[in-house]
């Protein structure tokens, strides 16, 4: 039986003429933009598992916040400097009324009318982080409720959120750590630091009060219907791969803490130009750090931005082995971006494991498009689905990328070819691949053959299934909605 034949036997939950009806809806608004950016904004999905904080609020809500706060601007560079004083004419104020100034901004802290000249996206991009960073700590629970409130609006469930609480400070204890000669030493001597024990502790509470403060900001205790409040969000403590190596370390043992003591961080990451020698040089170490710690954190969720590369950008050496050695020794679970697969060295032994371990690929066309040219015949997405790689889509920084997640599915459409059953599929994985606790609703997750105790959703060994874990509640939430929404077309 063709693959096909068999989802729609197995998938669906619903009449094959429920089917059939909101399958040929799609083919027949497929090359409509906008009707297509309706019917995809309209559909439920699960959410989004690769989303940085400090990108993905749009650079609006950013500057309205610097507009109101006593903060100065550096306008030679496009930064906003938080702490001291300055003239009125560097006042932060002069956002709200000056509409020149804000535009500058504006086009300094996102790809707004970007034109490459002086700088590549890719350079203005990761330079937009620094300018804008003080009004993100000082921000968080402010922007995030922006970020779940769009999520809200495009019907998404769930999503894990890339931030550090504790704006990097784990990386300064890597100086106490020159004269120690292994890991474990190095280690040790971390866990009995009382000042980076504190530093771990206030990373969990302050991401705890980040939440609470958003729930409290959306109005979640007064109305749980409230924009924003029907999205779930979790935490991943990323760390930054152009560190030195004592920095690296300490940042990542703090990751790992957090993680493991922390059910609002469900995840560690690692983030940076993957592309620059800072980054190239130290990788294959890294990847050993990550296998050392793993080791001794055995339950904390991985995911890694991985093989976010070019050909243009890197030598052909570099390119060879960075999603391998993430799979293979930093034990990563899902890959982030995993642009240059078609480059590593036998990528089809790569993906077949990547297959075999239901290791996801988090997918990013528009930040693939502007930051490593991957775009439509040159994006790897049919080679990963060829070889039944999970697929989840996602937009990394849709506020600097000028995005958003449906953007995202109608890119699929238009540039990659997808139809409704590949996006049904992949708006699925976002819960299924997610680092939510509990078992997953689907005993098979690559044709979706529910648990046995889910056989019925009204039996009772379901709505006990259900009770006990997180992650199958959301599914199954998810598949109520996806019923519901395919139904509406007949
Ligand atoms: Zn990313």
């Amino acid at each position: 039986m063709k693959k096909a034949a068999l989802f729609l036997l197995l998938c669906c939950g619903l009449s094959m003429t429920a089917w059939a009806d909101v399958t040929r809806y799609f083919s027949a608004i497929q090359s409509d933009p906008h009707a297509l950016y309706a019917f995809l904004r309209a559909m439920p999905k699960g959410g989004e598992l690769h989303y940085h904080l400090a990108g993905g609020a749009y650079p609006e809500v950013m500057l309205n916040l610097a507009a109101t706060k006593p903060y100065c601007l550096d306008t030679a560079t496009g930064s906003v400097i938080t702490t001291g004083s300055c003239s009125a004419a560097m006042s932060s104020h002069n956002l709200a009324v000056n509409t020149d100034l804000y535009q500058q901004y504006l086009k300094a802290w996102s790809l707004k009318d970007f034109h490459s000249g002086k700088e590549t996206a890719e350079e203005h991009f990761f330079a937009a982080f620094s300018k804008f960073m003080p009004v993100v700590a000082e921000n968080e629970a402010q922007m995030l409720v922006d970020v779940l409130q769009r999520a809200d609006a495009q019907n998404e469930q769930y999503m894990e959120i890339l931030t550090i609480p504790d704006d990097a400070k784990s990386a300064s204890f890597g100086a106490l750590l020159k004269d120690k000669a292994t890991d474990a030493e190095k280690l040790a001597l971390l866990q009995k630091n009382e000042d980076f024990q504190a530093n771990i502790k206030l990373t969990v509470a302050k991401g705890h009060e980040i939440l609470q403060q958003t729930r409290s900001l959306l109005g979640c205790d007064k109305n749980p219907m409230a924009k924003g409040c029907g999205v779930e969000a979790r935490f991943q403590y990323y760390i930054l791969r152009q560190l030195p190596d004592d920095e690296f370390f300490a940042m990542s043992v703090n990751a790992f803490e957090v993680a493991a003591q922390s059910p609002d961080f469900v995840g560690i990451n690692l983030v940076q130009e993957e592309d620059v020698p800072a980054a190239l040089k130290p990788y294959k170490r890294q990847m050993q750090v990550l296998n050392f710690l793993q080791q001794r954190y055995p339950k904390v969720h991985i995911s890694l931005h991985a093989g976010e590369l070019s050909a243009s950008n890197v030598p052909p050496e570099d390119l060879r082995f960075h999603i391998h050695d993430a799979v293979m020794v930093g034990h990563d679970e899902r890959i982030g971006h995993g642009v240059d697969i078609l480059h590593e060295d036998k990528a089809d032994e790569l993906v077949k494991t990547m297959t075999q371990r239901n290791i996801a690929v988090e997918v990013n066309l528009t930040s693939n498009a502007w930051l490593v040219g991957a775009k439509s015949a040159t994006h790897p997405l049919h080679y990963y689905l060829e070889h039944q790689v999970p697929i989840v889509l996602s937009t990394d920084d849709e506020g600097i990328l000028r995005t958003d997640l449906t953007h995202e599915y109608v890119k699929a459409v238009r540039e990659q070819h997808l139809n409704y059953q590949d996006l049904k599929i992949m708006t699925r994985n976002a819960l299924t691949y997610s680092f939510l606790p509990g078992r997953s609703l689907w005993r098979d997750p690559k044709i979706f053959v529910r648990v046995d105790e889910c056989q019925s959703y009204s039996a009772l060994s379901c709505q006990k299934f259900l009770a006990a874990s997180e992650k199958a509640r959301l599914q199954k939430q998810l598949e109520d909605k996806l019923a519901q929404f395919e139904a509406s077309y007949s």
